[in-house]
């Protein structure tokens, strides 16, 4: 599971002057795309340089299959655009050109013609005609095989009525049938269901079940109508990009110590087997290892993009640890059963023993498929939860990430046109990071963790809420202990001002500026945006009475203010109740109606005033980053004597070289 930003915020009050080099590299659309460093690398010893030069080389071979997992067509119209963008010679002036270059760069950041948040197809914003006279100014051969694929890209960028959306959530639909990502192909979602429910009865009563369907797409045969696996793994689906990735990744396994060494060489024979048992066999040692300093992420983890929660799209981290930043995290692990046992859930639900937890701060040294451009800033694996009950589970926030959208965000205004009270706005200036670090370790490192199912409750009993629930039941957890005395008397915050940054800022982004994402007229549809709303909208519901949560009116513009933080914090925990009750229970109907109530529909009136405040602003809403880059220095021997890490800062430039460099699948898999 993953935590994405929820904030972007400034902190106006900081003075630290813009440095000379700009954090942001490029801005299109309602995208920016910032650079990170990497504080620390230089002074890594050199087998630990080496290790993260080769697997992030390993990160990047994969990004091809996220572009054909989100939908058939990406590959070949990314590398139509490619093509165009290399090789024409005509006026790069104009404004259908801009156009077309806006558009790509959106295709390079979303993986794809679905935005990566909305999921919704992009509205290019130049003519089928255009394009047409483009491609044909440029000589027919610079295309080879695109040339026969001309109109299936044609239809893909501009019919508004084909791959509409990436994933559709709307309940009652066929929800395979609406979503172009191409996990299923020609799969109708009962059958996908049958399918799977088959599988898992026959494993009926196995404590380690394997996560049935995670790495393959489900087929339905033409003729036959059966339906079958093609399972991604070296010599099967996606093989030519998999095989790069272990040849990286044997590198790896060879400078490697031990356990690490025998945890590569486990991800490495699930790559080559396709194995599920082999994975949860990668899982178990890779949780267990908390004494590597370089540590990563490579594989299909997490299924935020199947409709039905189950196929995972192929992502990739190398990081290492923030040694500094770690003492945080350990606090919050070594008193993870202190949490456990005074969360505010039915003593039913929680877990006798937590296992495990353990949690850092890393220093990410590269971002690779679904973790780039756009990256969670915490992350917490396995997601098998048998493996998290027996094993525990590695949580981790990312702290040069958190850093780099903070200088970003640096002095924009969003404080002082959305957070009303002076006090309020002090408070954020100077407690915000800290209470957003603090929430993503409590949501990450104990909030997923916490809790256990009743016996006899299936883990999809959720099925389509699923993410979004289990998104609540981590932000609440976390929203309820940052403003718990434990974390004074643990040294963890000063005071209880730490947690009313975290929730005025929460409250008003869960009902009012995470709006400046969405599009006029659509509804709320990613997990953790709804996990947001449903939270800030059901406290402001169940406190209206007492006023806790209130809207102002002033000069014309609405506010949003919470005048009472500590009941606001009650709430938090009530809420946390019933949403684990639902969780352990496997209450479907009950979490539907929580979900369709508070998460999705959106006043259009409040809507349309934060997009125009918000453009206002001129702030674009979402993030993404480059990635630096790693050169090894070599001897006349050809041995590594040191890798060199330099910070590119053209995003067009890094798109065209993975693609020339990385992308290693043909255009239809
Ligand atoms: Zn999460």
């Amino acid at each position: 599971m993953a935590s994405v930003p929820f904030l972007a915020l400034a902190c106006g009050a900081c003075s630290d002057a813009q440095k000379e080099r700009p954090w942001i590299v490029d801005r299109f659309d309602d995208i920016k795309v910032i650079r990170y460093e990497v504080p620390g690398f230089e002074a890594l010893p050199l087998e630990q340089k080496e290790l993260i030069y080769y697997l992030a080389e390993a990160a990047k071979c994969g990004r091809d299959i996220l572009f054909d997992q989100n939908c058939v067509a990406n590959l070949p119209v990314r590398r139509t655009l490619e093509t165009i963008y290399a090789c024409y010679e005509g006026d790069r002036t104009t404004a259908e050109w801009k156009a077309l270059e806006k558009y790509l760069k959106k295709v390079w950041f979303a993986n794809g013609i679905h935005h990566h948040y909305s999921n919704d197809k992009f509205k290019p914003e130049f003519t089928e005609e255009y394009l047409l006279s483009v491609i044909e100014s440029i000589p027919e051969e610079r295309f080879g095989e695109l040339n026969a694929l001309r109109g299936e890209v044609c239809v893909a960028i501009f019919d508004p009525n084909v791959y509409r959306t990436r994933l559709n959530q709307t309940a009652g639909e066929d929800l395979l049938w609406t979503s172009s990502s191409n996990y299923y192909s020609n799969v109708r979602q009962a059958e996908a269901e049958a399918f799977y429910e088959a599988m898992a009865a026959a494993d009926a009563g196995n404590p380690e079940p394997v996560s049935y369907g995670l790495n393959s797409q489900l087929v339905k045969e033409e003729k036959t109508n059966r339906l079958y696996e093609r399972v991604w793994k070296v010599g099967g689906m996606y093989g030519p990009a998999i095989e790069q990735i272990v040849g990286w990744l044997e590198k790896a396994e060879a400078v490697a110590a031990e356990p690490q060494k025998s945890n590569i060489a486990a991800l490495i024979n699930y790559y080559r087997t396709g194995d599920l048992k082999e994975f949860d066999r990668y899982n178990i040692g890779w949780v267990r290892d908390t004494v590597s300093n370089v540590d990563f992420v490579n594989g299909f983890i997490e299924d935020y993009g199947d409709p039905l929660g189950r196929k995972a799209s192929w992502e990739a981290n190398v990081n290492f640890r923030d040694s500094a930043a770690c003492r945080r995290t350990e606090i919050i692990s070594a008193n993870a059963q202190w949490f456990e046992d005074h969360s505010p859930v039915d003593a039913a639900f929680r877990k006798p023993v937590v296992k495990g937890v353990s949690a850092k701060v890393i220093t990410v040294a590269m971002l690779g498929g679904d973790c780039y451009p756009a990256t969670p800033i915490g992350i917490n694996l396995p997601n098998a939860d048998w493996i998290r009950k027996e094993y525990g589970s590695k949580s981790v926030t990312i702290d040069n990430i958190t850093y780099a959208y903070d200088k970003a965000a640096h002095g924009n205004g969003f404080n002082e046109e959305f957070v009303l009270r002076a006090e309020d706005r002090e408070r954020i200036d100077r407690y915000g990071k800290q209470a957003d670090d603090l929430h993503t370790d409590l949501h990450e490192c104990l909030g997923h963790g916490s809790g256990q199912l009743l016996p006899g409750v299936s883990p999809a009993a959720l099925r389509s809420y699923s993410s979004t629930l289990e998104e609540t039941r981590a932000d609440l957890f976390g929203l309820y202990y940052i403003g718990d005395p434990k974390l004074i008397e643990l040294g963890l915050v000063p005071s209880f001002d730490v947690a009313k940054a975290g929730y005025a800022d929460y409250i008003l982004n869960g009902m009012m500026t995470q709006l400046a994402r969405i599009e006029p007229g659509k509804d709320v549809e990613e997990s953790h945006m709804r996990n947001r709303k449903l939270i800030a909208e059901w406290c402001y519901e169940h406190g209206k009475a007492d006023r806790v949560i209130e809207w102002v009116e002033e000069n014309g513009k609405r506010y949003i203010v919470v005048n009472d933080f500590e009941r606001l914090r009650e709430l938090f925990g009530e809420m946390l109740h019933e949403v684990q009750r639902i969780k352990s229970e496997g209450d479907y109907e009950a979490g539907k109606a929580l979900v369709e109530q508070y998460a999705v529909k959106v006043d259009p009136e409040l809507h349309r005033e934060v997009l125009d405040r918000y453009a206002a602003l001129h702030i674009e809403p979402y993030g993404g980053f480059v990635n630096p880059e790693y050169e090894p220095v070599r001897d006349a021997e050809g041995r590594i004597t040191d890798v060199r890490i330099s910070y590119p800062a053209d995003y067009a430039a890094q798109m065209m070289h993975y693609s020339t460099d990385y992308s290693f699948l043909p255009n239809r898999n």
